[in-house]
């Protein structure tokens, strides 16, 4: 950085003379151009001879004796100059280019002078001379940038933003001294430019806040099963310790809340898993009528068992969409129990395939559960996909699942992009809708 093109210190050293005559000398062709215009002035606009004289005479007086500033002086301050003119050089952009992070260079004034590629991918539509203001809008991040303009000390800084989705980030804005001023050769303290360095730190906060969701969730919804579990061991040893009729009772029940936090250990777990993959789109393509056939049939003895009939309407030929097996059969079986456990007391269950019937975009195709139960007052439809949420039931009932159930098929379905419909009618029954995007548009 300290080297100078050639020519900046030989145009350096012209600015300088030690003696009035060798001054003039160097200005013999400033002095010349102002002989000719005073000549000009005289003849052509009929100035006073003697003002014009005494003007020369003045120039030519200032450009011999006025004080200058030393050579070595006024050359730090050309080859200063010409740096910051030239910075950041080609070796500087290549390493910022190399930056998997955003990144900008910008001078003290906010002007950027470098944007490299992590930040144009990022911001989209930039272009060095930009003010940084104009893609950094986040106050706390141009207040930051000030003080470092002032201070000339790093500083880290933690932001969060609200829309189009939560994020948040952390930006690291640091002082660059040019060699000379970082010695104190230009204002006192203040950089030559700073380098903004910028992290997205939303996958790490989501993921901190799923294990701490996670703790608190599972650590509430398996105390009371565990619970459950250590009053019937301590009564087994206790007072029902030859009753071989209560034995048999409590540990059918113990076999129940041992499966039931199986169960919730099973759902946790595999909302994590989907969570952790969401921003990534399936990308195989699965025959969305042959899901449903598997689905059904593998749930066909468990209807049979509880009496009710699953009836399909789905279309004979292949409907296929961008998906992942394997979650679309999750998804399917969480609606299908859930119709079977809730909406018992219809008898029966359809599941349909069809092409969207609201119609809002072509090539869609409509995935229907519907049962014929209760229904679900309509003051919970808008928290049923909640984790753990669950519609109160009547004291005295056993709440029948874990609340993760419609959690993790809203997840499943916003990875495949396709939207959650729940329609309910008290005393006819509900339908869980979800709207898959046609092919290849998710
Ligand atoms: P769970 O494991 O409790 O079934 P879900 O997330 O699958 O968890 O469902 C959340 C709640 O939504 C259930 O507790 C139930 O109250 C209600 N629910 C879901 N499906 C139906 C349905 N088909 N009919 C009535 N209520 C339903």
């Amino acid at each position: 950085m300290n080297d100078l093109p050639s020519g900046v210190a030989d145009q350096a050293g012209d600015y300088a003379t030690s003696s009035p005559l060798s001054r003039l000398k160097d200005a013999r062709w400033q002095l010349l151009a102002l002989l000719g215009l005073s000549g000009a002035s005289v003849v052509f606009y009929e100035l006073p001879i003697n003002a014009v004289l005494a003007a020369l005479l003045l120039m030519v007086f200032v450009i011999a004796f006025l004080p200058r500033r030393p050579r070595s002086r006024r050359l730090e301050v050309v080859k200063q100059r010409e740096l910051r003119r030239m910075w950041p050089g080609t070796g500087m952009k290549l390493t910022v280019d190399a930056l998997p992070s955003p990144c900008f260079v910008a001078d003290g004034r906010g002007i950027t002078r470098y944007i490299n590629r992590a930040a144009l991918r990022n911001y989209g539509d930039l272009k060095a001379g930009d003010p940084l203001s104009f893609f950094l809008r986040a106050p706390s991040v141009l207040e930051a940038f000030d003080r470092v303009c002032s201070s000339g000390s790093a500083e880290r800084i933690t932001w969060s933003e609200k829309a189009p989705t939560e994020a948040w980030y952390e930006a690291y804005v640091s002082p660059v001294f040019m060699p000379k001023s970082a010695s104190g050769g230009r204002g006192a303290g203040r950089p030559d430019f700073v380098l903004v360095v910028i992290h997205d730190q939303t996958e790490q906060r989501r993921l901190e806040r799923m294990r701490s969701d996670f703790v608190a969730n599972a650590s509430h919804e398996l105390r009371t099963p565990l619970a459950s579990l250590s009053g019937f061991i301590e009564t087994l040893q206790g007072p029902a310790k030859d009753d071989a009729v209560a034995r048999e009772r409590f540990l059918a029940i113990m076999q129940e809340q041992a499966e039931r936090m199986r169960r919730l250990i099973d759902d946790i777990l595999s909302l994590s898993r989907i969570e952790l993959k969401a921003h990534v789109r399936p990308s195989s393509r699965v025959d969305l009528a042959g899901v449903v056939r598997h689905t059904v049939d593998a749930l066909g003895p468990v209807a049979k068992d509880l009496g009710i009939q699953i009836e399909t309407k789905v279309p004979d030929t292949e409907v296929l969409i961008n998906g992942d097996r394997d979650e679309l059969i999750q998804v399917l079986e969480n609606l299908i129990e859930n119709a079977l456990k809730y909406g018992a007391s219809g008898g029966k269950v359809t599941v349909s395939l069809a092409a969207d019937p609201t119609g809002r975009a072509q090539g869609c195709w409509a995935l229907s559960v519907t049962d014929y139960g209760e229904g679900i007052p309509s003051e919970h439809l808008p928290r049923l996909t909640e984790r753990f949420y669950r519609v109160p039931v009547k004291d005295g009932q056993p709440k029948k699942g874990t609340g993760l159930g419609l959690a993790i098929v809203k997840h499943i379905l916003n990875r495949h992009r396709a939207r959650l419909d729940i329609e309910s009618t008290a005393g006819k029954g509900t339908t869980f809708r979800s709207v898959f995007p046609a092919l290849g548009d998710n």
